[in-house]
């Protein structure tokens, strides 16, 4: 099985980059920040705080996850639900980041997401894939942009969606994310030392995208 492995920090744009090049490799394409946010929903659904070690290890416990493709579009299940409407929130999100350090979450996701990659060439992307996940994948690709850029396009985003944004507050919130990824004691987000380095602050989508299928033959094909 052929494994593309794509990290980078919040907003970088990875799952732009991984969905297209997924789609022209004909690979399944797994966004992994969706099953940290699945369980952070579940956290606040329960009521139960990123502190509380015993809930946070209970809801794991009573928990099934478990991810399907339709149409090539990845779901995640939550206790046989889809819950892809409700995990791209804000709080959702900051759930995600709060409980993402720790040791017992992290290998159950990482666990599945091996499982998942078992029988199919995928595409997939995260924070620990090519140092965690996949550390044998084919292609490690690490996508950075500037915190001031990431914040931009989630405003830009925010804005054509019509709901209200503050500039000041989102890139406050980026670089409060960056820090909890990039200190946490379990696989701190890290550019692993085989990974090619896409910096898209000033990259278009087409641009990246053909650099990215040029570095896939390279690799493949020497
Ligand atoms: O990528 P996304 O913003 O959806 O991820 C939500 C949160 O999950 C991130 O802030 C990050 O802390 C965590 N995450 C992680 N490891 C991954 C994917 C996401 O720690 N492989």
């Amino acid at each position: 099985m052929i494994n593309v492995a794509i990290d980078g920090p919040a907003g970088a744009g990875k799952s732009t980059v991984a969905r297209a090049a997924a789609k022209e490799l004909g690979f399944i394409y797994v966004d992994t920040g969706a099953l940290y946010r699945a369980i952070g929903l579940k956290l606040i659904r329960k009521g139960i705080t990123c502190e509380d070690t015993a809930g946070v290890e209970g809801v794991l416990a009573s928990t099934e996850l478990d991810i399907r493709f339709e149409n090539g579009e990845q779901v995640v299940l939550l206790n046989g639900t889809n819950v892809n409407g409700v995990i791209r929130t804000e709080e959702v999100g900051n759930m995600a980041s709060k409980t993402s350090p720790r040791q017992v979450l992290r290998a159950r996701l990482v666990q599945l997401q091996q499982k998942l990659a078992a029988s199919e060439d995928c595409v997939m992307d995260g924070r620990d894939i090519g140092n965690a996940v996949f550390p044998d994948a084919e292609l490690k690709i690490f996508v950075v942009a500037s915190a001031e850029i990431r914040a931009q396009r989630r405003y830009d985003e925010l804005k054509a969606k019509g709901q209200e944004a503050s500039f000041e507050e989102i890139l406050a919130n980026v670089k409060e994310r960056d820090y909890i990824d990039q200190n946490r004691e379990v696989s701190p987000l890290r550019q692993a030392e085989d990974a090619l380095l896409l910096d898209n602050s000033n990259l278009t989508i087409e641009e990246q995208k053909q650099w990215l299928a040029a570095e896939f033959q390279k690799a493949i094909n020497g």
